[in-house]
């Protein structure tokens, strides 16, 4: 069931963190899947990203994950399934400015826990994580374009072309310029 648009009392409760309403509604963020109650000290999100919810089992049903930081419903997500939608995220989004400090914000934590429980779960980081991405689709623009090394870089949110360079030489072991010649080693 798709959410609705929040009426302006809504979107007013969930700019303040009202408390009151609390038990009223959830709103769900499409851009990253979760939903809050609208006291949820998160930062807010993007008025056209949010849908309103009677209850968080119905958001749940609508493919909404509870965040983390609120918990509606007294729901605890598993810190697994936490640090799954990071990296979904990621796989997405990779082209955009992603920082620690925007994971934590977007997924509701401090850096600091996001990172520690993201190493423990994951076993890498997610910067790690958003660089083999970042490279990966890099690997794919190479084979699949004519685009320029640079304008490859751009793409995957690489702008700085000999940071792009130096990073895929380490992650692949050639440059991304002898990648497009040659191929995989
Ligand atoms: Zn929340």
């Amino acid at each position: 069931m798709l959410g609705r648009v929040p009426t302006e009392i809504e979107w007013e409760s969930i700019i303040t963190n009202n408390k009151t309403v609390d038990k009223d509604f959830v709103y769900a963020v499409s851009s990253t899947k979760i939903c809050c109650r609208p006291s949820c000290p998160s930062r807010t999100p993007k008025i056209e990203n949010v849908r309103i919810y009677e209850s968080v089992d119905l958001a749940i049903e609508a493919g909404y994950r509870p965040c983390k930081r609120c918990k509606p419903g007294g729901i605890r997500l598993p810190e697994s399934e936490w640090t799954d939608q990071m990296n979904e995220y990621m796989d997405v989004h990779f082209e955009d400015h992603i920082t620690l400090q925007f994971l934590a914000d977007e997924f509701h934590g401090s850096p600091y826990h996001l990172q520690r429980v993201y190493k423990k779960a994951k076993g890498y980081t997610p910067t790690e994580y958003l660089q083999q991405v970042r490279i990966k689709n890099a690997i794919k623009l190479l084979e699949e374009t004519y685009l320029s090394v640079e304008d490859v870089g751009h793409k995957v949110g690489l702008h700085n072309t000999s940071y792009f360079i130096t990073l895929f030489k380490n992650i692949v072991g050639t440059t991304p310029k002898q990648y497009k010649i040659h191929g995989r080693k």
